[in-house]
């Protein structure tokens, strides 16, 4: 009796357990879904976090992006959940490979207004910096999207990023993107946040605490409640006078968000330079007639090696045709040639390089000249003072000249310095008369025979 009611009470608790885990692992999504799609007037907004379970995203920091994305996304969807007449979803809370199209049909099942793939970005050069938004292609989807990709690339701004722009592109299939191509088979807008690169220290900052992956949720969220007008008694907000950036499809056509071509020119030329420090001032010239100039940045070693990118000065997101200039200085090595080389690049990453430029120093045609100088005056010199002893003693002295000798030392006279070396002392020797050497074998000789005849001596004594 006693061991039924014990079995009883184990499954009874064994029951709850399970039942406890396994409504602490659903994901939010299926909690939070109940009654919300019929409901009139109310925006259904479905947050993604980018990537997941074998999926790591960017790898380039020990926190890989799939972490990161839920950080941010988990941000945006408390900060969104304070504003009325607005249904948030997550797509995933959990650590776990979802398909894009198994998001999409999430989405879909909610009946989503908008769907928000959260990223954080990198490049395969590490080279460049900034946010952007991918936004649908096609009408009628792009048009709403570029409205939000304006309020969203405002919101970045405002903390400091660079702004790569709002941008679509085109796959085999309609939208390359799988979530925007996936949610747009429903009929739903989707948009790729890439908030910032996580592969450049430049952009790192901006995402290097849970702090600030947070701040970019609320940012998110932000753009979101101003897009759809929303009001916020928590927070105390009010966005139902936010206009929209009007838009129709003629300003989408030209505002160029399918850029893949290169910047048409790149013109790179000197300035001036200065022999004294070697700064040389450089200007490239440039055009796009697609889109703004985005970056620039130069190599010293014609092309094999790059310096980190910089930004094209005066880049204006929505600007749609650049032919501009940039002027900048660089301290270029003196003593060697440097082979510069300039290259230009748009909105979507395409780059154009310049012709390269050997940048030569006069000063080292001066420290050649002078070493030159330096020669023909003591040639001349050493040929005056040699005239004297006689005519071909000069000749010598001329041929070691011309091999580079120092010509001071082998006649004993001071010591002298060419420009930009010094030079070593040469070894001043004067002959041994015979004599004296015939009189030091004499000597060795007669010690020698000394020193034979004290040992014989010895041997005969002791030998007895
Ligand atoms: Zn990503």
């Amino acid at each position: 009796m006693q061991i039924f009611r014990k079995k009883t009470i184990l499954s009874v608790l064994t029951g709850l357990i399970i039942a406890l885990l396994l409504f602490v692992m659903l994901p939010q999504q299926a909690r939070a879904t109940s009654g919300a799609q019929d409901t009139v007037g109310i925006r259904v907004v479905v947050i993604d976090p980018g990537h997941g379970g074998e999926n790591n995203g960017d790898e380039s920091t020990s926190q890989f992006e799939k972490y990161r994305t839920m950080i941010t996304a988990q941000a945006m969807y408390e900060e969104l959940s304070k504003y009325e007449g607005v249904q948030v979803y997550l797509t995933r809370t959990e650590d776990v490979d979802m398909s894009l199209k198994e998001r999409a049909q999430f989405a879909n099942s909610v009946n989503a207004d908008m769907v928000l793939s959260i990223h954080y970005n990198a490049s395969l050069e590490h080279e460049v910096y900034g946010a952007e938004i991918w936004i649908p292609s096609a009408v009628p989807l792009n048009a709403p999207m570029y409205q939000f990709g304006r309020l969203w690339i405002d919101q970045m701004g405002a903390m400091g990023v660079h702004l790569r722009g709002i941008k679509s592109r085109i796959g085999q299939a309609g939208d390359y993107y799988g979530i925007i191509r996936e949610s747009a088979a429903f009929g739903i807008p989707a948009v790729i946040l890439e908030h910032c690169h996580l592969d450049t220290a430049r952009d790192l900052k901006f995402a290097d605490t849970e702090e600030k992956m947070r701040a970019f949720g609320v940012a998110d969220a932000t753009a979101v409640a101003q897009y759809y007008g929303l009001k916020s008694t928590v927070l105390g907000v009010d966005y139902s006078a936010t206009q929209l950036v009007p838009v129709n499809t003629y300003e989408l056509a030209m505002y160029p968000i399918n850029n893949s071509t290169v910047p048409e020119r790149c013109d790179l030329s000197i300035v001036s330079q200065d022999e004294e420090t070697g700064e040389v001032t450089f200007r490239i010239d440039a055009e796009d007639s697609e889109e703004a100039l985005q970056y620039y940045d130069y190599s010293l070693d014609g092309g094999a090696t790059y310096c980190g990118i910089e930004m094209w000065p005066g880049y204006q997101l929505y600007k749609t045709i650049n032919t501009d200039s940039v002027t900048f200085s660089v301290t270029l090595p003196r003593e060697v040639d440097t082979h510069f080389v300039a290259r230009v690049y748009n909105g979507y990453d395409q780059k154009t390089e310049s012709e390269k430029l050997t940048i030569h120093f006069a000063y080292q045609d001066e420290m050649r000249a002078a070493a030159l100088e330096w020669e023909k005056e003591h040639e001349a010199g050493e040929m005056q003072q040699a005239e004297t002893p006689a005519a071909e003693e000069a000749d010598d002295i001329t041929l070691q000249a011309s091999e580079g000798v120092m010509l001071e030392e082998v006649i004993g006279g001071p010591e002298a310095q060419m420009p930009g070396g010094s030079v070593e002392q040469a070894e001043v020797t004067s002959p041994v008369p015979l004599r004296t050497i015939l009189a030091l074998i004499s000597v060795g000789l007669a010690v020698t025979i000394v020193v034979m005849g004290i040992s014989l001596f010895r041997k005969n004594r002791s030998g007895k």
